[in-house]
């Protein structure tokens, strides 16, 4: 197994092991913690739907060749694999351990099944990603519409870039908290991200608690 397959089989099990194990009260409170995360993957989703599916399926289903989903190609962030967990049925998750296990190599990548994503909440790097086709295409000459795109990518920095205290970092601070680790913490390994961090005075990230003060 390669180590891409192997860090993400990990992580899947040890972050499905530490929720099962968890005591309601702070399961509920991630479940409410990732609410308005989820609301804006639907808002996306439903953009990329609505603008998106005509070009994409005329330029690379159609002949079988997305420069989307080339093997081991995309970060998935330790926060993809949580929020996936926190909302998927176990059969939902059993698929994605299933590829990851039974890879036999190809150009694609690993989590590519017969009818798409395997995953239920694609990871946000694949959410976000418009080649330049594409951009091209729908969003050149359409200045509202580029105007929606521009807002969605807003949104989605209020939860993954770590000027401030963001979601994707408390979840990492979450497990890290109770002596979990992943090499998909990249908000507490990559120097980029240390970087960000250190520039706006953001140091480790402290959730210890915080589930006692709203439940
Ligand atoms: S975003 Fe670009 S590369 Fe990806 S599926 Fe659409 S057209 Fe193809
Ligand atoms: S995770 Fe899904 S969307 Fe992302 S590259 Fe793989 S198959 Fe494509």
């Amino acid at each position: 197994m390669s180590v891409y397959n192997q860090q993400q089989i990990e992580t899947f099990r040890m972050v499905r092991h530490h929720l099962e194990r968890l005591p309601i009260f702070q399961l509920n409170w991630l479940k409410r913690r990732i609410e308005s995360y989820v609301q804006f993957r639907a808002d996306v989703a439903r953009f990329q739907r609505e603008h998106f599916t005509d070009i994409c399926s005329r330029k690379c289903f159609a002949s079988q060749s997305s420069a989307c989903c080339g093997r081991e190609g995309i970060m998935t962030f330790f926060a993809d694999v949580v929020v996936n967990v926190l909302i998927s049925a176990p059969r939902e998750i059993d698929p994605l351990l299933a590829a990851l296990a039974l890879d036999t190599g190809g150009f694609n990548c690993v989590y590519l099944g017969n009818t798409g994503c395997l995953w239920l909440l694609k990871p946000i790097v694949c959410e976000m990603f418009l080649c330049e086709h594409a951009k091209k295409s729908a969003l050149e000459e359409d200045e509202p519409l580029l105007s929606q795109w521009e807002g969605l990518r807003l949104r989605e920095r209020q939860y993954t870039w770590p000027s401030q205290r963001v979601l994707f970092d408390e979840l990492e601070g979450f497990f890290l908290e109770a002596g979990l680790d992943s090499p998909l913490m990249y908000f507490h390994q990559s120097p980029g991200l240390l970087r960000v961090k250190a520039k706006h005075g953001l140091g480790p990230q402290k959730v210890a608690g915080v589930w006692n003060q709203t439940r």
